[in-house]
């Protein structure tokens, strides 16, 4: 009879705990939003949006808390899916760079308890779609044992067991891939599809058949949508839908590019066409989830978050790299979040990076009691009621580059070449040379500068970089980072 009495309890509470749906398109910079231009959202940020066409996005946000300020730790694929996935710094949750076969000790720590394990653990259903990239790649190919699931050399698409999917119990995953319009992706039990159609289409298709297909409908789910677009390739007609590029496609450059530093002269920016007819698809495939979770009555007691790994700095300040730094494109990433009831509509300028994602989510979940202790980011959900202010007065921003090969080519150590933070009016970076000293600082006033076109001079802003130093210093001991535990930030203090 307890034992019974027991289950009745947990499928009560189960039935009240909602269900999560969490969409990260890859790549996907905040300011390519329509709505941010509108004069509902304009007076809330200092920069513009991108000419891009985002209606459902705006419907979205309407019914959603909208953060302005969100960032991304680590801006770049496998390291953010580490940090989101585990509530952990790159440090411990396995990833510090992007997973690929040249570096076997990037991979998602197989003991750390994930987002999924924990939801798992509390009854959900958890579902895994699209672009994954969180494991190193091994010779596992459930199509060919041992070998590859690629040819190519270094692999970085990985076929992920059924063991280290970490309560994810509904898969339909690959590594990563970047062919938008020929993708792949392994099921449940190993099987390949290869199904020669849009990416982002076929993922909300199959979206759509797992909550359609759920046995019991009781039970709360937490579907986990990572799509490849507007990732690259992004640089002709093949690598979007023509009907999205019909929108751009007459646009001049001049047209495309509002940002102030934008270098239009550089051989990537017709590619910007490309990106928004992406965001656009984006858009649209996003819409077509939302329109299905509310015929199916589902959109009441459902979180739905849209999100991004990291943005695009598209010809910004000159750069080729299209993340991985500090600037606001890449390091700032959309985060409207939706659950009816519960949190109003409105836009907010906290602070919330990647690391405070798992702790919030579980909050709103109801589970903020089953946070594991190895959580290093904020319950950010009292803020997103509006209940009190956030806390967080600076995000952490990282940046490790390959460390020094071993005779036989791997990578096994990182070099942390940069750390920064992101405050509500600064943006504040340190680099370092491989010996450890200053390579440079950057400091950026959001307010005055959102385009970050002068880093603020020393010289004449002593105590502001004194203060932006403390702080940073703060943040590594608080992450416990290895800045702070080989007291790189503190040498380069005393050398200043
Ligand atoms: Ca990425």
């Amino acid at each position: 009879m307890a034992s019974l009495l027991s289950c009745g309890t947990a499928l009560a509470q189960n039935a009240s705990n909602p269900n999560i749906v969490f969409v990260f398109p890859d790549q996907f910079r905040n300011c390519s939003m329509e709505f941010w231009n509108d004069a509902a959202y304009a007076d809330k940020v200092r920069w513009k949006a991108d000419p891009a066409i985002t209606p459902r996005l705006r419907e979205f946000a309407g019914q959603s808390v909208v953060l302005s300020n969100a960032v991304s730790n680590c801006p770049i694929s496998s390291p953010y899916r580490g940090i989101f996935l585990t509530g952990m710094y790159p440090e411990r949750s396995g990833i510090q760079s992007n997973c690929m076969s040249l570096r076997p000790t990037c991979s998602l720590a197989p003991d750390a308890e994930c987002i999924s394990d924990v939801l798992h653990a509390n009854g959900y259903e958890c579902a895994y779609i699209g672009k994954f990239h969180a494991q190193f790649p091994t010779p596992n190919n459930p199509q060919k044992a041992g070998t590859y699931v690629e040819e190519r050399w270094p692999a970085w698409d990985a076929y992920t067991e059924p063991h280290q999917r970490h309560g994810f119990d509904w898969w339909y995953s690959y590594g990563t891939f970047d062919e938008h319009f020929n993708p792949h992706y392994w099921d449940n039990d190993g099987r390949r599809t290869d199904p020669h159609e849009f990416s982002v289409k076929h993922e909300v298709d199959k979206a759509i058949e797992f909550l359609q297909g759920r046995d019991d409908k009781t039970r709360p789910f937490f579907l986990c949508l990572g799509m490849n677009p507007p990732h690259s390739p992004y640089s002709n007609e093949g690598d979007c839908n023509a009907c999205d590029l019909d929108l751009y496609r007459n646009k001049s450059l001049k047209e495309l590019y509002v940002r102030e530093n934008a270098d239009t002269t550089m051989e990537k920016a017709p590619s910007m066409r490309y990106y928004l007819a992406n965001v656009t698809a984006v858009d649209r495939e996003f819409g077509r989830l939302m329109d299905y979770l509310r015929e199916a009555a589902l959109d009441e007691n459902t979180i739905v978050v849209f999100t991004s790994d990291h943005g695009e700095t598209m010809c910004s300040h000159g750069v080729q790299d299209p993340k991985n730094s500090i600037w606001t494109e890449a390091f700032n990433v959309p985060f409207i979040i939706r659950y009816p009831r519960v949190l109003e509509h409105r836009t907010d300028d906290m602070l919330l990076s990647t690391i405070d994602i798992m702790p919030t989510l579980l909050s709103l979940a109801g589970l903020a009691d089953k946070v594991p202790a190895t959580a290093e980011g904020r319950d950010l959900a009292p803020a997103l009621r509006g209940e009190k202010p956030s806390g967080v007065d600076c995000a952490l921003y990282i940046r490790n580059l390959n460390g020094e090969p071993d005779p036989d080519g791997m990578i096994r150590k990182y070099f942390p070449q940069a750390r920064g933070i992101k405050t509500e009016r600064y943006t504040f970076e340190v680099s370092i040379k491989r010996d450890g000293s200053l390579a440079g600082m950057k400091l950026f006033d959001d307010w005055s500068d959102p385009y970050q076109l002068h880093s603020l001079k020393r010289s004449s802003n002593k105590a502001l970089y004194r203060s932006m130093l403390a702080k940073l210093r703060d943040k590594l001991r608080e992450s416990n980072d290895v800045w702070y535990r080989e007291s790189i930030l503190d040498k380069i203090a005393a050398s200043l």
